[in-house]
């Protein structure tokens, strides 16, 4: 009768890693200490497994020095860059948490994650496109020009003591990073190994933020344990070997770049290889075939920009094999326009959460190519996935429900949140993910539909909670609802529906303008409508789902 039932177990032979992720790398070093394991051409790195490890040794002692103990916080604000996987490497091997921050996040954002987490130390790059961080850093904390390096107190983020800026320039009280990577001495080396000997895998090793249904983000806590076995698995399915050049277009700071990326290469010997700071279609073809990769991944969107580019015949990608589709639905055009055009014969497509280390369901390379344009494959290895109803029971294969998912990869649980973190695992630990998914006889899941209230724009979540609870500071704005609406390029565009307090008027700009600089550009709203009220339920319960379908029509996005 079981197996009738919508609930499945990746048994598997390949057993887990039980190490943390300091001497791991140590081994993958030894093992493949001559072959690439970082390029990026931007920054002309070209760094050996054995070079790697090195730095990141130099710089596990330096993070020791500035006093930093196991268990402490270590913020990381930057766009990709070598510096990104040092930083990565380094904490886990000193025992400290990096706590990654969206290179997107603007004043109000950083303050709060900065602050939830207490982090200790924050790395962070000068600049990025439109922001200048060190402008926005010294406006959260005007003390730092005044500060010595290493000694910061701050009345607004009382545990911040260092700010390691990236680059060459000097900045009043800041470190350079270049500053914390002298050769260790005999004594740091010691201390390094001590730590190192008592480190357990089940210690936090990286925190992620997600927003959520309350508004506030929330740092989701992952263990080395989760993410070194997830990102050894999610390499595994793609059959990643030392001969692997991956291209990682991704972003770092979230788990598509550092874990699907970054961990999937170190675990097997691959080449992580960055094509820029940022998603930048061009400089991902050229790198692609400058450095004859194997590997590119991306969410939907950028798949879709780089087919659609003007260039795109100019670039040779015939060694592409494979890489993964994630983070966002993808629709099955796609999928056989990348494997037809861009030779990605072994892409795979992989379902998961930050909340889950990511990944829990990827189609394998050999997958019938119907069902990995039509499914998000089959569970991963070693983890349970079960799909219920609004009561909580096991539905038959093939009926919708929530996919609920347990096992080695379900995260310690939301920092300092113990409540939240209750509400997503349950007492038997199920993490409930708020998709909605069928799974078929075979086991192949396909994800249709979601029950939390979430809009992806390109791969970035935006929970329409926390944007509104940012209107609301509106002087102007009585009541808001966000919405996603249908987009080509993006997949979804946030909608912002105002309530304008009686006898104001205002623009769009207007309200677009509040957002600029104080929160991340994609959490924007992109369309903002004024409106006299939202469609209710008789008990007074707004239907997001037909405002969702007003103003789509409204907007002339239907269909
Ligand atoms: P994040 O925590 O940023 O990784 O976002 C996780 C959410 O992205 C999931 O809960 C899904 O709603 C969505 N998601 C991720 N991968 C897929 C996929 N392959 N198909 C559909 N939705 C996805």
């Amino acid at each position: 009768m079981q197996e009738q039932l919508s609930y499945v177990h990746g048994a598997h032979d390949v057993p887990l890693i039980g190490e943390t992720i300091g001497p791991f790398l140590a081994g993958v070093a030894r093992r493949f200490a001559d072959n690439d394991a970082l390029v990026v051409p931007h920054q002309d790195v070209r760094w050996t497994y054995a070079e790697l490890n090195a730095r990141v040794t130099r710089l596990a002692a330096g993070l020791l020095a500035l006093g930093l103990r196991p268990g402490d916080r270590v913020g990381i604000w930057s766009q990709n860059c070598a510096e990104w996987v040092l930083v990565q490497f380094a904490t886990a091997r000193a025992g400290l948490v990096m706590v990654n921050i969206n290179p997107a996040y603007r004043r109000s954002e950083l303050e709060y994650v900065l602050n939830k987490v207490q982090c200790s130390a924050l790395v962070m790059a000068p600049a990025f496109k439109s922001s200048d961080y060190i402008a926005i850093i010294e406006d959260v904390v005007p003390e730092v020009r005044g500060s010595v390096p290493g000694k910061l107190q701050s009345s607004g983020l009382p545990h911040l003591r260092h700010v390691i800026r990236l680059g060459t320039e000097k900045t009043p009280g800041m470190l350079n990073f270049d500053d914390l990577l002298a050769a260790p001495t005999t004594v740091q080396l010691a201390q390094l190994a001590d730590i190192e000997a008592a480190l357990q895998f089940d210690e936090p090793v990286n925190i992620q933020f997600t927003s959520g249904t309350t508004g506030s983000p929330k740092g989701a806590t992952l263990t080395h344990h989760n993410i070194l076995n997830n990102g050894f698995f999610v390499g595994e399915a793609m059959k990643l070997g030392p001969a692997d050049r991956l291209c990682i277009p991704v972003p770092l700071y979230h788990c598509f770049g550092m874990v699907l990326g970054n961990l999937a290469c170190v675990t097997h010997g691959a080449t992580m290889v960055f094509p820029g700071e940022s998603f930048e279609p061009k400089a991902v073809l050229a790198t692609v075939e400058a450095e004859r990769c194997t590997g590119l991944h991306g969410v939907p969107t950028m798949f879709i920009t780089l087919l659609d580019h003007p260039d795109f015949a100019n670039y040779d990608l015939s060694t592409l094999r494979t890489g993964i589709m994630a983070g966002a639905p993808c629709p099955a055009q796609v999928m056989s326009r990348v494997i037809e055009k861009m030779h990605l014969a072994e892409i795979t497509i992989a379902y998961g959460m930050t909340e889950t280390s990511p990944v829990s369901f990827q189609s394998s390379v050999d997958d019938p190519v119907h069902l990995r344009v039509s499914t998000i494959g089959r569970i991963h290895p070693h983890l349970e996935v079960k799909i219920v109803d609004a009561a909580g029971r096991i539905v038959a294969r093939g009926v919708k429900g929530e996919l609920l998912t347990r096992g080695y990869s379900v995260m310690l649980g939301y920092w300092g949140d113990e409540e939240k973190s209750r509400e997503a695992i349950d007492a038997a630990g199920w993490m409930h993910t708020g998709d909605l998914a069928v799974i078929d006889a075979q086991g192949f899941a396909a994800i249709v539909g979601r029950a939390k209230d979430m809009v992806i724009r390109g791969g970035e979540n935006i929970y329409p909670r926390e944007i509104e609870e940012f209107l609301y500071r509106h002087p102007k704005v009585l009541d808001v609802q966000c919405v996603g609406v249908p987009d080509k390029k993006y997949g979804e565009e946030l909608c912002a529906c105002v309530v304008l307090r009686p006898g104001t008027q205002a623009t769009e700009d207007e309200i677009r303008a509040f957002c600029s600089g104080q929160i991340a550009h994609y959490k924007i709203p992109r369309y903002v409508r004024f409106v006299e009220g939202f469609p209710m339920t008789v008990t007074g319960k707004i239907q997001k789902y037909l405002l969702r379908e007003l103003v789509t029509t409204e907007l002339g996005l239907a269909g």
